[in-house]
């Protein structure tokens, strides 16, 4: 009997379920097709079930024809991208994360006190590509302590810091710390204003490693915050496997192997984690439980005009 152990919590959170809301929302008040700046949330699996019904993902907003509602991704986008949509007067419902509006709001308050900003996150990711071109000053992008240390600044700077939301966040106090070592005047938020779904997740996933001898992680390979949970799990020293969907398990990966503990990324969907364990069970009698952890119940709202927007009303407004 294989033992398939869940984290809790697991999966989204609550920005991806708004933007993929918006994004049917959408849908429902425009009809088909509207038109979405990058993947709205990285997964591929969700991205294909709003292309089929009639969204259209695309690089540039040049693409966009005139007119056509454009909605920004849950990962937020540049000031010039937005001022792009404005000069094309594209109608643009905006789907990024509030939590990462926050950190546009934090980075642009410390650029306007005077402070030298610097940003903890991984380049070319879309959020951290959203984040420089928020602020109208010169950011300083690192991801390890040893960046931290090479920054060509000297130490009485005033220096402020904003984080990606989805980082590990014990790296990201490592990075802090190494801010805190090289600077005189560092201010910044403290590590527990991370998103609370990333911090969650991790804390979860390291609950879960602690009792499986495998670790599987539902996610797409481009989602920051699954390749997070599956580097804790191997931190943690269990191997740690990220996964799309049920057919990407190995089962070699099971060989020995009594307790297999499962966790999903925050724009992994439901449907995609019990595919993962319909795989296991054509491969063993399983038995699945689920850890104790966190409930969460955050919601955060939709831009108003698409609050009223039902299914229903959407028919009525066609007639
Ligand atoms: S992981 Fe956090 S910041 Fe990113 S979309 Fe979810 S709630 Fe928002």
């Amino acid at each position: 009997m294989l033992r398939v152990i869940l984290a809790k919590p697991r999966g989204f959170c609550a920005g991806v379920v708004r933007a993929i809301d918006i994004v049917e929302r959408a849908l429902d008040l425009y009809g088909a097709p509207v038109y979405v700046r990058h993947e709205i949330v990285h997964n591929r699996h969700v991205v294909n079930k709003l292309r089929s019904k009639g969204a259209i993902f695309v690089d540039e907003l040049a693409e966009i024809p005139a007119g056509a509602p454009t909605i920004f991704s849950a990962h937020g986008v540049a000031r010039s991208v937005q001022d792009e949509a404005r000069l094309r007067d594209l109608p643009v419902l905006d789907a990024t994360c509030p939590l990462v509006t926050k950190v546009h709001v934090q980075g642009r308050r410390y650029a306007k006190a005077g402070r030298t900003l610097i940003l903890i996150g991984h380049a070319g990711h879309a959020e951290v590509e959203g984040t420089m071109g928020q602020v109208d000053a010169p950011i300083h992008l690192v991801s390890t302590a040893a960046e931290v240390d090479a920054l060509p600044l000297p130490t009485d700077t005033p220096v402020a810091y904003v984080t990606q939301t989805t980082l590990s966040v014990d790296d990201t106090r490592s990075v802090i710390a190494a801010l805190g070592a090289r600077f005189s005047d560092v201010q910044g938020p403290d590590v527990s204003e991370i998103c609370y779904a990333t911090q969650n997740r991790q804390t979860a996933v390291r609950d879960l490693a602690r009792v499986s001898e495998l670790l599987i992680v539902v996610g797409a390979e481009n989602s920051s915050n699954s390749n997070r949970l599956r580097e804790i799990g191997v931190e943690m020293g269990v191997p740690s496997y990220l996964v799309a969907d049920g057919s990407g398990v190995d089962p070699a990966w099971l060989e020995g192997v009594d307790a297999v503990g499962i966790t999903a990324g925050a724009s992994a969907p439901d449907e995609l984690v019990d595919d993962v364990i319909a795989a296991l069970a054509r491969l063993r009698r399983i038995e699945v439980s689920q850890l104790d952890g966190v409930e969460e119940n955050i919601e955060f709202s939709l831009p108003p005009e698409l609050r009223n927007v039902t299914p229903r009303a959407a028919a009525a407004m066609a007639k």
